[in-house]
């Protein structure tokens, strides 16, 4: 059987929920002999690939870089998987939205919460501009598969993703995978 492309994205979250891939230890080498890691933040590539079976989204959709990159991930993926958390509810990084725009929300860190010189950021483009809101992988694009906890540990991330490896497909109720088959 042919290898399949498996990637995997950080967006906005914290890399614990890649650290709990991590691991996964003795299995990786499993994994590696049935896919071909074509994108990570674990491996060299530097620009999403096309025709990527399966693919892993860490992080919720916080500023314009995440949504850009989610975009196009949806677009070259035929499986996308919302990888814990932050992912699956936005969980952290929506804790801003609760101050209500991008706007209080610079105001909080720069001005109110800064120890010197507090100002807010005048030049455009050094960081990339965050949107209003914080927002799930699945407001954005369509989600294939949820895997939650903050982290989700290893044992459960390899048993969400070893049938995709066998090119089996979860059987979904709703937004549950219910088994596979
Ligand atoms: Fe970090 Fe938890 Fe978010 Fe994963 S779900 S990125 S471990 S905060």
């Amino acid at each position: 059987m042919d290898k399949i492309r498996l990637a995997t994205v950080w967006l906005a979250g914290c890399s614990g929920c890649h650290m709990s891939f991590l691991d996964l230890d003795e299995w990786l080498f499993e994994l590696a002999a049935q896919a071909d890691m074509v994108y990570s933040p674990f491996v060299d590539p530097k620009e999403f690939p096309k025709d990527v079976d399966v693919v892993l989204v860490e992080g919720a959709v916080a500023n314009e870089e995440n949504l850009e990159i989610i975009l196009k991930v949806r677009e070259r993926s035929k499986f996308l998987v919302s990888f814990g958390d932050c992912a699956v509810t936005a969980n952290v990084p929506a804790m801003r939205n609760m101050l209500g725009g991008t706007e209080p929300v610079l105001k909080r860190c720069y001005l109110e919460l800064g120890d010197l010189n507090n100002q807010l950021p005048k030049e455009k483009g050094i960081v990339p501009e965050l949107l209003e809101r914080v927002m799930p992988v699945h407001e954005v694009v369509k989600v294939d598969m949820y895997i939650p906890g903050c982290p989700p540990s290893g044992p459960r991330i390899r048993d969400a993703i070893a049938p995709l490896l066998r090119g089996e497909k979860p059987k979904m109720e709703g937004r549950h995978m219910i088994k596979f088959g």
